[in-house]
């Protein structure tokens, strides 16, 4: 992963540049940002720019230290990521490959994993030493928030006396999560939510994505090119299709609430819903545009589910009024409660009742 192949932030990559020019690198930086932007494939980025062969290149790609950066097998790298807390060799390995395929998929294949505080020690017992190219060493901690409260306070210690030749980079989407004394030793960078465009580009680009499925799913993505490549494991119109399903029966007046809401809850875990959440919002999107609109203008081309545009304006015209605000914010809160983890049928019923005030129909949709 070069400075090249990071998908936008261009603010991010102007200030590392802008560094590595001047030779004025930090000790220890922290990337942050939301998540699936692109903070651990900038930490490579700027490993690659650090230990490469050619000076003033940053990374050029094809020395051998860039090579061995861009395969994780640098012995002057560290890649350290939440894990149980005996993590073998080889589960180590494999997920370290995974980074290799692709920097901006989710890291976490287990349940509440931690940084312990042996990783933490392993990178002081490293950094005691001379680097192995002599070029250097950098130690990424990918997901930093995920120190225990032990690792936290052995790694402030680190960046008290911070090691010679040594350049940490902390990755995470909850700054809240760090020891402020950790926070205030390094470098802050932040990275930006990428524009649907930028997605877009990078799913035809890399993933060989037929343009107009390119189209549709940057739209869905919020921003994160991770969600981007969740949704290509995905059926997006069926997913779609059973979001809009649930909205008939969310704003169905005449049936059993609290019925409906168990049903709903057997389409799927916390994750799921949430998803499907998501998809309401990128209708009530469109709806919103198209209501704005009216359905000649060119703001047709804003819309994010633009293959479905016939569907949408009957959805709009099946209504005598959308109170948008209350209904976006409606679905918005419910995402967030389910990430609060309250339970999910209260959290569907509520939001049912607050959609059926919002919606006020004219005829069946
Ligand atoms: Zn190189």
């Amino acid at each position: 992963m070069a400075f090249a192949q990071v998908i936008g932030q261009e603010g991010a990559k102007r200030v590392l540049r802008r560094a590595l020019e001047h030779g004025r690198l930090a000790h220890a930086y922290l990337f942050f940002g939301p998540e699936g932007v692109g903070k651990e494939a900038t930490a490579l980025a700027l490993a690659q720019a650090i230990l490469c062969e050619k000076q003033g290149s940053y990374g050029c790609g094809e020395c051998a230290s860039c090579r061995k950066v861009t395969t994780l097998t640098h012995p002057d790298v560290r890649f350290v990521f939440p894990a149980p807390r005996e993590l073998d060799a080889d589960r180590e390995r494999e997920i370290l490959d995974s980074v290799v395929q692709e920097p901006y998929a989710r890291l976490r294949p287990w349940a509440n994993p931690v940084i312990s505080i042996e990783r933490i020690r392993a990178i002081r017992h490293d950094s005691s030493l001379k680097s192995f190219e002599g070029r250097g060493r950098v130690v990424i901690l990918a997901e930093a928030d995920a120190m225990t409260a032990e690792a936290a306070n052995a790694l402030l210690k680190l960046l008290e006396e911070p090691p010679p030749a040594t350049t940490l980079i902390l990755t995470t989407t909850m700054v809240q999560g760090l020891l402020p004394t950790i926070v205030s030793r390094c470098q802050q960078v932040r990275f930006a939510l990428l524009s649907a465009q930028e997605i877009e580009a990078a799913l035809i680009q890399r993933r060989q994505v037929p343009a107009e499925q390119a189209r549709l799913i940057a739209g869905m993505a919020n921003g994160s090119y991770r969600r981007a490549i969740e949704w290509l494991e995905q059926d997006v119109n069926q997913r779609r299709d059973e979001a809009i399903e649930l909205l008939r029966t969310a704003i169905r007046a005449d049936h059993d609430h609290v019925l409906q809401a168990e049903q709903l809850r057997a389409l799927g875990d916390r994750a799921m819903v949430k998803e499907y959440l998501r998809l309401l919002l990128s209708i009530f999107h469109d709806a919103l545009v198209l209501t704005a609109a009216g359905p000649e203008s060119d703001n047709r081309r804003m819309l994010i589910n633009f293959d479905r545009c016939d569907w949408l304006q009957k959805f709009v015209g099946a209504f005598e009024q959308i109170d948008f605000e209350q209904a976006i914010g409606a679905v918005e809160e419910s995402i967030a409660r389910i990430d609060r983890n309250l339970e999910l049928s209260l959290v569907l019923i509520v939001l049912f009742q607050r959609l059926r005030a919002a919606l006020r129909r004219k005829s069946n949709v």
